[in-house]
């Protein structure tokens, strides 16, 4: 399906709206109805139609409706953050005594759940370097039932090979599940690549103005429709209309934000790799990163997140560069118009930091909207700094 129909006409129902060209924000909790007979036939069934907002509603429908399209499925959810999409999916598909194969390093809420809240319901998890898909298989035991990926991860960006994976889950019938917010849809579709169900913080890319925090799940439609019977409708965790209504206007600018990124990323990593005290700069989709090939593969962009190690022997150093930015923003998440610096030695002790560990010199950067010239001189002028 072409991107410029998906965002611009499916799902929309304009004489529904009075003809006019932004679908409205339908405010209401609940839905009426004239008969008996169709109140019963959405009590027995919620997903097939509008009965109170915690389950459907039409403004959130044309959003779901866009978004399964974006990744060739044929369902979507929109939940109220990433967060809660990946507890949903993951929620929906394990039982006491079922184990998990995830790949190592997940996002940090993914993490949490597998670690802290899944173990008190008799789930285990072994983690992998996903770098590699004989880890995966050597990981599988008698009770596993999923395997979990993320590729690229949203800091140092290794990649799994989705194909590779999927033929092996297949052979041994375990369901996969792929947080795909580096990539959003337009640069990776794990659906098409076989992936069973394939989520992403809605809050990065697909919001892209820093303003509204939300998750996506797709899928095929029996699995959505019995996840949206269970795991979404009793944690009660999707958008408001208006979120969604933010969404939909968010998604209209997605191709074009994504290609300016996309451009001025590339400039600024070029840039980034001249610089003598900078030591290592990664990024998926340049010829140094260790999994170049793969990264060309299966995806068709790295978007604007790119992570510079600096050679810095003090964590000062690495605090003077970050404090010393203009127009970067210090801030977590990314996806929005404006430029950020992430740095990891945020996330830790003073006390704990060790030079020789390249990870604690290590600053992500995402590239917003901005010219290229006016972030370089930022960084110039930061790097000096240092
Ligand atoms: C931000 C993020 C999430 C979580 O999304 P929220 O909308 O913040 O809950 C999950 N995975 C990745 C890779 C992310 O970057």
């Amino acid at each position: 399906m072409d991107v410029s129909f998906i965002l611009n006409e499916l799902g929309e129902d304009r004489e529904q709206y009075f003809n006019a060209v932004a679908p409205p924000i339908v405010q209401s909790s609940n839905f009426a109805f004239d008969k008996v007979s169709e109140m019963r036939e959405l009590m027995l069934d919620e997903y097939k139609g509008f009965l109170y907002s915690r389950g459907n509603n039409p403004t959130l429908t044309i959003l779901q409706k866009k978004l399964a399209a974006l990744d060739g499925a044929e369902a979507a959810l929109v939940f109220g953050s990433g967060a809660a999409a990946i507890f949903a999916a993951v929620l929906s598909q394990v039982k006491q005594g079922d184990h998990i194969v995830s790949v190592r390093d997940p996002y940090s809420w993914a993490a949490r759940m597998f670690d802290v809240i899944l173990p008190r319901f008799g789930v285990s998890t072994t983690y992998v370097d996903g770098t590699n898909t004989a880890n995966f298989a050597a990981a599988i035991q008698p009770n596993t039932r999923l395997i979990y990926l993320e590729s690229p991860n949203s800091f140092t960006y290794e990649l799994q090979d989705i194909e590779a994976v999927v033929a092996l889950a297949k052979s041994h019938h375990l369901v996969t599940i792929m947080d795909n917010s580096y990539c959003s849809p337009l640069y990776q579709q794990p659906i098409k690549l076989g992936i069973d169900l394939s989520l992403q913080s809605a809050t990065k890319y697909i919001s892209g103005h820093s303003d509204t925090v939300a998750g996506v799940l797709t899928g095929s439609t029996d699995m959505i429709s019995k996840i949206f019977a269970s795991e979404y409708m009793n944690i009660g965790s999707g958008v408001s209309p208006f979120s969604a209504w933010l969404l939909l206007r968010g998604l209209r600018t997605l191709p074009i934000r994504l290609q300016r990124i996309t451009e001025t990323t590339k400039t600024i990593v070029d840039w980034l790799k001249q610089q003598p005290v900078i030591e290592k700069v990664i990024y998926p989709m340049d010829p140094d990163f260790p999994q170049y090939e793969l990264a060309q593969r299966q995806m068709q962009g790295a978007g604007g997140l790119v992570t510079i190690q600096l050679k810095a022997t003090t964590i000062d150093q690495v605090e003077r560069f970050c404090d010393s930015l203009q127009h970067f923003l210090m801030a977590v998440s990314w996806g929005g118009h404006e430029s950020l610096a992430f740095p990891a030695c945020a996330s830790m002790n003073v006390a704990d930091f060790r030079a020789d560990e390249p990870r604690h010199r290590m600053v992500r950067l995402y590239i917003g909207l901005e010219d290229a010239g006016y972030l370089i001189k930022d960084l110039e002028q930061a790097l000096a700094k240092m």
